[in-house]
């Protein structure tokens, strides 16, 4: 665990350690994130504060373990305080004050944004998933808002944050009664945890797209987020590299998106196969070629709001047909023919 701090949740109040100020430094699903000062050392942290309920605890689990890599945004302590009559997880984290990925390249536009600056943004964001992957946890909600930078030095780091998604996968423990015991499932799904981590995989894949020309690689014509059009067109993995902004891009870019972007989990790759692609392992020294990227980005600014509300309705949505595909049918459902063998031994011949 690199980060001990962050695994014990406190019981004093945090203002005993933390200033904590009015200022808004964005606004999420479950509420908003504040500026507070660690009164040790001043340091300026972002304070999230949830609702303690078992998914927040899970959150905070999880992104606790995650702080052991360094391209994720690093806990610096959690409390467990009554706010104002309610019992609250309050997480002080570093400040992020570099702000989101795509806002930092808009602002490039005029000053050469390159194909090898945006594999370098690619390899540290893979090199989180792989953190993530390898330590059995699927992040799930992989999208540009949820990429901050440390600072607005151009040497700043990018790095992950929201775990409230996350899951942790890859051991069977939801599977309480014998007959669900991992001896007796069918054999897809041995494996769930494939579906989960491929849905991060996805998600590198739209965001490779969209640094490499500025757009995303399905998008809403009828101009809902989510209509049953796009929906179809995620599903059937319908989406082009328009030659206009595509021509000068690597054909080994393009190899990585269309591996990620595979419709079919199981034929999507994974984070070690990503980490073993020739775009990736070469990333210092892949071609400067100049990208419209930071210029379509401004001049579609105001379309950004919808690009987002998109991909977080794709993932919303992967994350409901994952969840239904990996949940398990009673034995007495099940079509397998070994398992029907099997199940008067395993029921005591009772079926
Ligand atoms: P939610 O889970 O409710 O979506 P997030 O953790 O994504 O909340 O935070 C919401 C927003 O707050 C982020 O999109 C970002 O703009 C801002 N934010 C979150 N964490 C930090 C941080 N450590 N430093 C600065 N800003 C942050």
């Amino acid at each position: 665990m690199g980060n001990s701090a962050s695994t014990s949740l406190k019981n004093h109040p945090i203002q005993q350690d933390y200033k904590i100020t009015e200022k808004v430094l964005g606004l999420g699903v479950n509420g908003k994130v504040v500026e507070c000062y660690r009164r040790s050392d001043s340091e300026k942290c972002a304070l999230k504060v949830l609702l303690d309920t078992p998914k927040a605890r899970r959150e905070l689990e999880l992104h606790a373990r995650a702080c052991a890599c360094p391209q994720v945004v690093q806990i610096r302590d959690a409390y467990a305080n009554t706010v104002k009559g309610k019992q609250c997880l309050l997480v002080a984290m570093e400040c992020m004050a570099g702000g989101e990925l795509f806002s930092r390249i808009q602002s490039r536009a005029d000053c050469g944004f390159t194909e090898r600056e945006a594999v370098q943004i690619v390899h540290q964001i893979a090199s989180a998933i792989a953190f993530l992957h390898g330590a059995n946890i699927a992040h799930r909600d992989l999208k540009p808002e949820n990429l901050l930078y440390t600072s607005p030095d151009p040497e700043a780091k990018l790095k992950l944050t929201d775990f409230g998604f996350a899951k942790e996968v890859g051991r069977n423990k939801s599977l309480g009664t014998p007959c669900y015991t991992p001896y007796y499932v069918a054999p897809e799904v041995l494996g769930p945890e494939k579906y989960d981590k491929s849905c991060d995989l996805w998600s590198l894949g739209v965001i490779t797209y969209i640094l490499l020309c500025g757009y995303p690689p399905f998008y809403s014509k009828s101009g809902l987020a989510i209509s049953p059009g796009m929906k179809n067109r995620i599903r059937n993995g319908q989406y082009s590299f328009p030659s206009a902004d595509w021509k000068h891009v690597s054909s080994s870019a393009k190899d990585l998106i269309k591996q990620l972007l595979q419709t079919n989990p199981d034929k999507r790759m994974t984070i070690n196969e990503v980490m073993s692609h020739q775009w990736i392992s070469t990333y210092t020294t892949v071609a400067q070629t100049p990208l419209a990227t930071a210029t379509v980005l401004k001049e579609e600014r105001e379309q950004w709001p919808e690009v987002q509300e998109e991909l977080s309705q794709a993932l919303a949505t992967m994350r409901i047909d994952e969840d239904q595909k990996v949940q398990l049918k009673p034995l007495h459902q099940s079509e397998n023919r070994i398992l029907k063998k099997r199940r008067p031994e395993l029921t005591g011949g009772k079926h």
